[in-house]
């Protein structure tokens, strides 16, 4: 189980992994319900500003790691690579 913010309003949902009860907040499925609030992130198009590894970040926290060489990055953003 792995818990999210939704990116519209900041509230925490809820992503069960298979076979799991879902517990302590609403599923982004819930969410979408009662707010009409599409689920949270979307993959990324993120690029490493040490290597100019560019990747689709799916994750959700702040910064993403780059799968290239490790160093941090900045999700959805693309840095200047001149
Ligand atoms: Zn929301
Ligand atoms: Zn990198």
């Amino acid at each position: 189980m792995k818990r999210q913010e939704c990116v519209h309003c900041g509230e925490t949902v809820v992503v069960a992994d298979d076979g799991e009860t879902v517990t302590g907040g609403e599923t982004p499925v819930a969410h979408l319900q009662r707010t009409g609030h599409a689920h949270i992130r979307e993959p990324r198009p993120t690029g490493c500003p040490h290597c100019g590894y560019l990747w689709m970040y799916s994750g959700e926290a702040d910064m993403a790691t780059c799968p290239n060489c490790r160093g941090k990055a900045v999700p959805g953003e693309i840095p200047d690579t001149e």
